[in-house]
């Protein structure tokens, strides 16, 4: 995969080059960054929707972000932009998964000069290093040349090939590798079908039937990276007909446009499974989001940056923290901040789970963003004065403040028992009778 991504790695180097010299930025400085990558995105072959997404959401995360003192804003930067881009393609390696029965059935799919057939062997091979005994077929009953050219490459790799010359229809291939697998103890049956140049409906028809009438544990769809959007095209093309269960991208050893695989995946949500790396039967890999985000942004050393802007964050959200738990009171407008923090840092079921015992109820767990969003809008309906002295609000304020909310005044009172419970637990905090819940997951202000 050594030069697929060169093209668009360089483009961020040379943005990021600009953010470092900088120091500290200014807000109009980091918009002014996200437009420069908003272009090097669009100019290497990202789909401008999944640019238009991946740019917004860098820059709700940086500017809701503190900024650090050891760390620059520009470093922040390539941290949640390599973070929003590993997110993207996967977030952790997905490895292939081999269903235990015998003979799991894989499907290639994709169009012709893709390098369906090259990819085949490269997966049985691929399975056999696993241990696994693979063999291999082609439902390309109307050229034997295609067939031929798979049974080379079985052999050449040292596997076991499958062929029924009398077949008129892909379904007759299938079922017999089938039955021979199952004779002689192959455990998976790897189907390499026929291509088009073009997609063509008669060709997709065909694979729907097939797909319709056997049940395959992977339909994998080969895509060609050096083609770019084309690709994206094709992917969109396919999802019509059948229902890939991943992608295999092949030739990223060759392409200079990178872009088109954060489209496909932003777009389907089809998992990049493995990545063709050359020609030879052994070049093909298991797809790792982290390392080609990190390859995307063009740093060797991004892994260890990015160690570095977690342990500064650890470290600073724990001095704010001490800092905060010397304050003399806790205020609603402290539980306002809190409550936003929460929402950045994670999905609603995590910080769930984080929390003491005794607060989950606060954000029950069944309707909890809801929950968090009213609870929002009742502070935030409240003046400056109630914030910061809630005891001054009486039943006339307690109804504007239900109306201005669009609330009840119920609600609003069971805002203010909770609070009132969770000001008792802060001053206990204080004292060093509970163990702020913050010190062990170094995250949350005042333990909730
Ligand atoms: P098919 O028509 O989809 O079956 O495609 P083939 O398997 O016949 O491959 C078409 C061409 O692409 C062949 O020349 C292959 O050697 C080449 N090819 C396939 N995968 C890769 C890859 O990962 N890298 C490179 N450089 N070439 C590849
Ligand atoms: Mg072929």
């Amino acid at each position: 995969m050594d030069r697929v991504f060169e093209q668009l790695t360089e483009k961020f180097a040379g943005v990021f080059k600009k953010l470092r010299g900088k120091g500290r930025l200014t807000a109009e400085e980091v918009d002014e960054a996200l437009r420069d990558l908003r272009l090097v995105l669009l100019e290497s072959d990202v789909h401008y929707r999944v640019v238009k997404d991946l740019i917004a959401r860098v820059r709700e995360r940086a500017v809701g972000r503190e900024v650090l003192e050891s760390v620059t804003p520009a470093e922040m930067v390539i941290k949640i932009l390599w973070d929003e881009i590993r997110q993207i393609l996967g977030g952790g390696a997905k490895d292939l998964h081999v269903p235990p029965v015998t003979p799991a059935l894989f499907l290639l799919v994709g169009l012709q000069g893709s390098g369906k057939t090259t990819t085949c062997g490269k997966l049985g091979l691929f399975l056999k290093q696993r241990h696994y005994f693979p063999v291999l077929t082609s439902t390309d009953t109307r050229r034997p040349a295609a067939r031929e050219q798979l049974r080379i490459l079985a052999s050449s790799a040292g596997l076991d090939f499958f062929d029924l010359p009398s077949a008129q229809h892909p379904l007759e291939v299938v079922q017999a590798a089938r039955r021979y697998a199952r004779e002689k103890g192959r455990d998976v049956v790897l189907v390499d079908t026929a291509g088009r140049l073009h997609v063509e409906e008669e060709l997709l028809q065909e694979l729907q039937r097939l797909t319709q009438s056997e049940e395959f544990h992977e339909i994998l769809l080969v895509l060609d990276a050096t083609t770019g959007q084309e690709a994206v095209r094709v992917a969109e093309r396919f999802r019509e007909w059948v229902h890939p269960t991943g992608i295999i991208l092949t030739k990223v050893d060759t392409d200079a446009r990178g872009g088109a695989v954060l489209s496909i995946v932003a777009q389907t949500g089809w998992p990049v499974k493995l990545i063709g790396v050359g020609e030879k039967l052994n070049q093909l890999e298991v797809f790792h989001p982290e390392r080609m985000a990190s390859r995307i942004l063009g740093m060797g050393d991004t892994l260890s940056l990015i160690e570095k802007i977690e342990r500064a964050i650890t470290e600073e959200e724990r001095r704010k923290l001490e800092q905060q738990v010397t304050k003399e009171e806790f205020t609603l407008e402290d539980f306002l901040e809190e409550l936003r923090r929460l929402r950045r840092v994670g999905s609603f079921e995590d910080i769930v789970n984080m929390l003491p015992t005794s607060f989950r109820g606060i954000f029950s767990q069944v309707d909890g963003e809801r929950n968090l969003k009213r609870t929002e809008a009742i502070i935030l309906s409240m003046t400056k004065e109630e914030r910061r002295n809630p005891g001054i609000i009486n039943a006339s304020r307690k109804r504007r403040i239900a109306q201005g909310s669009g609330t009840t005044v119920q609600e609003v009172n069971r805002l203010l028992r909770e609070f009132e419970e969770i000001r008792k637990l802060w001053k206990k905090m204080k004292k060093g009778q509970v163990l702020p819940f913050a010190r062990k997951k170094g995250f949350f202000g005042f333990g909730f």
